[in-house]
């Protein structure tokens, strides 16, 4: 479904009127060029603090990325990013304002900002741990002033080994991939597995499965992995399945037609992916349900019927390929939460339940998983422009929109290049993360 206020807002008499009456003025994102995805291009800006620990591999990574890195004091109009991994201390905290305050202005159109710090377990006292928390804040109100210029800030905390892995993070939220992600914390730990690099094509001689493939964010993340060069296996339900051929068809995958919510659909999942290959290097549980409703009128039909969706086949997916050799040493779970888990949401009690479930199977799952070199992490997506969301009630439906610091919906394939960097081998160091794209949505912000 198409945003009309949106695109009144970038059109030139559209911009002259809105301004003309002070309406907000969201900016058309920019998103990855389809033929050349993952290019990183414009101006940046690298400054760092005094005692920084990462300024070397965050320069390596910013020197071959593609960007134009420029020194301080330049006009340039692009990315700002900062090594924030000395500060200790109230006053070595002047230093972060300094950059920021100095160089704001040098901030694009759909710039980024990306601010480098220290997970807590990797700082060297109680006070650098308790300064770097700081950093959060910082992040998430910066990304509160910026997002009028279509602009984001996340922040990258790095673990013990974690700067081993910063390349595959850096270069992704410097990419069109990440327009929608915004005021994110990602923690950068040491890589579970190798780290290989073709930064052009990602997933080539990969063997993935997502579910849910036939329409809306999990037709966008089957169309990304297969442009990154993967081979795609498709499930959405019976019902579906003319769909789900032809979409599968178009990009050189495989359709699988079934429910995930049958007795056997574990068992038939993986002795479809048996005969295709001896492996597969990922899943992603995108399939979803809502069955939104007050508790007190909720049918109990309407919250088993979605937490098996949802919840219940998630998890005896994952048990099948887990006591398995199915999914690759290096494999990928991703689960594709929501906001309403994370900030619960009016009439969703059973969809806040369930894909909160989805955060605590990160939670529980990432650690032990490591240990095979399996990464486990989510999306969380906010407002999505879906079939999901065309059903929502108008004037809800803008708000939906509107309340977030980027003021629009964000598109499936937002969502779809957040996974996809996480699937990608390069994002071995990702495991555990839980991120939304969202835009910064203002629900449970
Ligand atoms: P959608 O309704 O457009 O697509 C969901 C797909 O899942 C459909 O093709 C459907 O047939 C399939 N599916 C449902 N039940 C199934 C089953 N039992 N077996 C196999 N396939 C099944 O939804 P969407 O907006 O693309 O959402 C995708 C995911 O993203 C869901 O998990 C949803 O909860 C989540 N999400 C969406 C939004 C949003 O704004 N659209 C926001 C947050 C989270």
């Amino acid at each position: 479904m198409s945003d009309t206020y949106l695109e009144i807002a970038n059109s030139s008499l559209g911009r002259k009127i809105f301004s003309a009456m002070g309406l907000p003025e969201p900016v058309a994102l920019v998103r990855e060029d389809p033929q050349q995805p993952h290019r990183i291009v414009g101006q940046g800006l690298f400054g760092a603090s005094q005692g920084a620990v990462y300024t070397s591999q965050i320069k390596a990574v910013l020197e071959n990325s593609g960007m134009e890195l420029c020194e301080e004091g330049a006009q340039i109009s692009g990315n700002l990013i900062f090594d924030a991994s000395g500060i200790s201390s109230a006053e070595q905290s002047t230093q972060l304002y300094e950059f920021f305050h100095n160089n704001l202005s040098s901030l694009g159109r759909c710039g980024r900002v990306i601010l480098i710090g220290r997970k807590p377990s990797a700082s060297e006292s109680v006070e650098q741990a308790t300064v770097q928390r700081g950093l959060n804040g910082f992040v998430k109100s910066l990304a509160k002033e910026i997002g009028r210029k279509g602009a984001t800030a996340n922040l990258l905390l790095v673990d013990h080994g974690g700067e081993s892995a910063l390349e595959a993070p850096l270069r992704f939220l410097l990419s069109a991939g990440s327009a929608f992600m915004n005021a994110q914390v990602v923690v950068v730990s040491a890589p579970v597995a190798s780290i290989e690099a073709d930064w052009a094509r990602p997933l080539a001689n990969k063997t993935l499965l997502v579910t849910g493939a036939a329409r809306g964010i999990g037709l966008a993340i089957s169309q990304v992995f297969a442009r990154d060069g993967a081979r795609v296996i498709g499930v959405d339900v019976p019902q579906a399945e003319a769909e789900l051929q032809a979409q599968m068809q178009a990009i050189g995958g495989l359709a699988l037609p079934l429910d995930i919510t049958s007795e056997d659909a574990a068992q038939v999942l993986r002795d479809f992916c048996l005969q295709q290959g001896p492996s597969l290097q990922g899943i992603v549980h995108n399939a979803g349900v809502t069955r939104d409703k007050m508790l007190s009128r909720m049918t109990d039909h309407q919250w088993n019927m979605l937490m098996q969706v949802n919840l219940g086949s998630v998890q005896r997916i994952n048990k099948a390929l887990l006591d398995t050799q199915l999914l690759d040493d290096g494999g990928k779970i991703i689960g594709v939460a929501s906001i309403s888990g994370i900030a619960g949401n009016l009439g969703q009690t059973n969809y806040g339940f369930s894909k909160s479930a989805i955060i605590g199977m990160v939670d529980s799952l990432a650690e032990p998983c490591a240990a095979r070199g399996i990464t486990v992490n989510a999306v969380a997506p906010g407002f999505i422009e879906t079939q999901m969301t065309a059903a929502i009630p108008f004037v809800t439906r803008q708000m939906g929109r509107r309340l977030s610091s980027l003021g629009q919906g964000g598109l499936p394939i937002d969502v779809a290049e957040a996974i996809g960097f996480f699937v990608s081998p390069q994002a071995a160091g990702i495991n555990g993360n839980v991120v939304r794209v969202c835009g910064q949505s203002l629900l449970g912000a």
